[in-house]
């Protein structure tokens, strides 16, 4: 039977990190890893380019981690953002920082990223095992004693054999359960509830959201820069962000949508009301827009509507706007009445959109929700009902906003995990 110091269930970022942090100390390391190559997920963040951390301050960092603030605090305190540049920059991996704090690696790639962390863990001893799915957390008077795993055999893949590998630390580092085609299908939450552990109900977060209605499907594609999306729940505005946005074939999508999702996939799920407004022209106000509305549609009163309205609107929205509003293409400028022109501004400034869903784990950024925090020591990331069992990574209940929080998060408390288990 084989015999581990610690073993790492899980070869995303957090797991990777506590699996190569550990072996530095000289433990004995195994990392399982279910599917063929470790980091699938890591590989696309981004957008193929990794996001790997904000510079942002201390406050900022914590705030965007919500209820998580407080356990963040202690575990960002042991491993910032800027120890995690150096870490990458020793790996040879330059960074640089962009719009917002955003740190990527200065190569725009974040296979670089894969790579370098995959050989550093590897060049410190421990064993990286793919294609073995950890099944079951193994436990005597509350301690852990090893995992039994699925293995696929090489000559059959098909095929799968359950092992018992025996570790004096398991830490569980699966994952959520977003995008599970790339590995992370909520098993670590199963694995927890074996051992004891309980879960806050989890749900898809930074996710585009779904409109009953065809305005988004109309304008499939179109993006919107520089807008203010304005979320109202039960007719009372409760979040805005302003931003980038653009239309789907079934609804919005883009970053101030994602940044604003927890709030309106919290309010769904509680079958409340949720509409946006947007502002197409936060710049102006609706004075300021009512009296260039009414210079254009005199200066051009010649033109017909249709042609005016380029000057306000973006080309693919100008036959929706047309077609909700019920006002004629060919009417010229100089015969558009108040009340018609009164249309045009309240479409510029509060285009009214109901949210009727949100999409699935298939296509949201992070998980909301996993393993209850209060049940993990922040200092160490061990459990504080069974000795020996440690967490790290989005299988806790710990998720933040868009710009590199997430993955920092990951790095930190697998670093933290690392660097506290068999002591
Ligand atoms: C498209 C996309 C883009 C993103 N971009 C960014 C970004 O730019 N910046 C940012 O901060 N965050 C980003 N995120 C979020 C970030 O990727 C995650 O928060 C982060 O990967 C979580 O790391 P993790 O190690 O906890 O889990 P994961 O990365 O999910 O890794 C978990 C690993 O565990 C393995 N596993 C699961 N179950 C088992 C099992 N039973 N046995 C063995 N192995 C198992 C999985 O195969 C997987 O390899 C993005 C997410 C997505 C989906």
């Amino acid at each position: 039977m084989n015999k581990y110091d610690v073993i790492v269930a899980g070869g995303g970022p957090a797991g990777l990190m506590a699996a190569g942090q550990a072996a530095a100390r000289g433990l004995k390391v195994v990392l399982l890893e279910k599917k063929h190559f470790p980091a699938r997920k890591l590989g696309i963040t981004g957008k193929g380019r990794c996001n790997l951390t904000n510079t942002a301050d201390n406050d900022k960092f914590l705030s965007s981690f919500g209820h998580g603030s407080k356990f963040m605090r202690f575990v960002l305190g042991r491993f910032t953002s800027s120890d995690l540049i150096e870490f990458f920059e020793k790996l040879g991996v330059e960074t640089v920082v962009e719009r917002g704090g955003r740190v990527f690696p200065a190569a725009q790639d974040a296979q670089i990223v894969v790579r370098s962390l995959v050989n550093w863990v590897k060049h410190q001893g421990a064993s990286i095992r793919t294609n073995t799915s950890v099944k079951k957390i193994l436990t005597e008077n509350n301690t852990v004693a090893g995992v039994v795993v699925n293995k696929s055999l090489l000559s059959t893949p098909a095929r799968k054999q359950d092992e018992i590998i025996s570790g004096k630390s398991v830490v569980i580092a699966t994952g959520g359960c977003s995008y599970p085609a790339t590995g992370s299908t909520g098993d670590g939450y199963f694995l927890a509830e074996q051992t004891g552990h309980t879960l806050v109900p989890v749900y898809p977060a930074l996710v585009p959201l779904e409109i009953r209605d065809d305005t988004a499907s109309r304008m499939h594609g179109l993006v919107l820069r520089n807008v203010q999306a304005n979320i109202f729940i039960q007719g009372k505005k409760q979040a805005q962000d302003f931003g980038e946005m653009l239309f789907t074939d079934f609804g919005v999508s883009g970053p101030i949508i994602l940044s604003l999702s927890k709030t309106v996939v919290q309010a769904l799920n509680q079958n409340k009301k949720v509409f946006m407004s947007l502002d197409l022209k936060p710049a102006v106000t609706h004075a300021q827009l009512k009296s260039r509305i009414v210079r254009v549609m005199h200066q051009q009163g010649k033109k017909k509507l249709v042609n005016i309205l380029r000057d306000f609107l973006p080309l693919r929205m100008i036959p929706v706007f047309l077609e909700k509003s019920g006002l004629d293409p060919e009417k010229q400028g100089s015969l558009v009445t108040a009340e018609e022109q009164k249309k045009l501004r309240l479409w510029c400034k509060e285009l009214h959109i109901e949210i009727s869903g949100y999409r699935s784990f298939d296509e949201a950024i992070i998980t909301s929700g996993g393993i209850n925090i209060s049940e993990v020591n922040p200092r160490t990331m061990e459990s504080r009902k069974i000795k020996g069992l440690y967490f790290a990574g989005e299988v806790l209940d710990i998720d933040a906003d868009t710009g590199g929080y997430n993955l920092q998060a990951a790095f930190s408390t697998g670093w933290v995990a690392g660097n506290s288990v068999c002591y």
